[in-house]
């Protein structure tokens, strides 16, 4: 008689990484016995990962990645790339298609505004600081990240409060202050920022999480007006909010 183990097998996963969420499911499928190969793109100086295996650096495109997973084939891809990171989910999309490998994303909630939140919906960075010159907005604090300052430098009659988590560039800034902080931020800690740099507008990505939303709440209390860039078009591949949902979703691969 064979006694057959209820728990699944172990498998080969390849996790697109970059955020919190990427580093849960990795933390989680170690846990249940699965091998991990962790993929950065090399933004961040130094990437950690719990992962069995980290790569660091762009495929090459769709094609690169489909050549890698060619040669490298995995039994699922988990694609927990930052929501605001445009080209990965199409690669990996078209990627996973090619060479038959499951692919699942990991895309935490947007965050939607509440009644009495002013909020400006904008599409992208350009038309954010399109809507700061529209509204004279004159003590910014902007959390949009340090590689996408360069459409809010020509707006000369602005005081910005750049807050990044590596060093940012201000150079071409007429009047800038840096902040080096990251996440999690708390209320009461955002709204005493805003109240010591008198900001009137926030501009932030629609990143989405916990981590960084205290600033939205401490909008609302303090009566400032937040521009919001939206996020980028996705494809439409299975998506999930949480890694436990994504190692739900391992789970049902036959
Ligand atoms: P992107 O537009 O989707 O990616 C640009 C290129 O970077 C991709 O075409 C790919 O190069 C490479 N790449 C992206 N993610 C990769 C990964 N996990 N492993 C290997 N290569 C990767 O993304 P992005 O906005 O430039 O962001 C790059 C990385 O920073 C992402 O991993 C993202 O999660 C993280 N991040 C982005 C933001 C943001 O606001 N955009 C914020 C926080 C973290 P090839 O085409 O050569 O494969």
């Amino acid at each position: 008689m064979s006694v057959q183990s209820s728990s699944p097998a172990a498998r080969r996963l390849l996790v697109l990484a970059g955020t919190t969420e990427a580093t849960d499911l990795t933390r989680a499928a170690l846990a249940a016995g699965h091998h991990v190969t962790a993929s950065f793109a090399g933004r961040t100086s130094q990437p950690s990962s719990p992962a069995t295996d980290i790569r660091i650096g762009g495929f090459g495109g769709a094609d690169g990645l489909t050549a890698y997973l060619r040669d490298n084939p995995f039994d699922a891809v988990v694609l927990a790339t930052h929501p605001f990171a445009a080209r990965m989910p199409y690669n990996a999309a078209a990627a996973a298609e090619a060479t038959g490998t499951p692919l699942v994303r990991i895309l935490r909630p947007q965050w939607v505004p509440e009644p009495g939140d002013r909020w400006t919906m904008v599409p992208d960075l350009a038309a954010a600081a399109w809507a700061l010159h529209e509204s004279h907005a004159r003590r910014v604090l902007l959390t949009t990240g340090r590689q996408e300052l360069a459409p809010f430098a020509r707006l000369d009659r602005v005081h910005f409060v750049v807050r990044s988590i590596e060093e940012p560039d201000v150079g071409a800034f007429a009047d800038a202050d840096v902040i080096l902080d990251r996440g999690p931020f708390d209320a009461e800690a955002e709204a005493e920022l805003l109240r010591s740099r008198r900001i009137d507008t926030i501009v932030t990505k629609n990143s989405g999480g916990t981590a960084t939303a205290a600033k939205l709440e401490a909008a609302y209390n303090e009566n400032v007006r937040v521009i919001m860039v939206e996020r980028p078009d996705s494809p439409a591949v299975t998506t999930v909010a949480t890694a436990t949902a994504a190692m739900k979703w391992l789970a049902t691969l036959p």
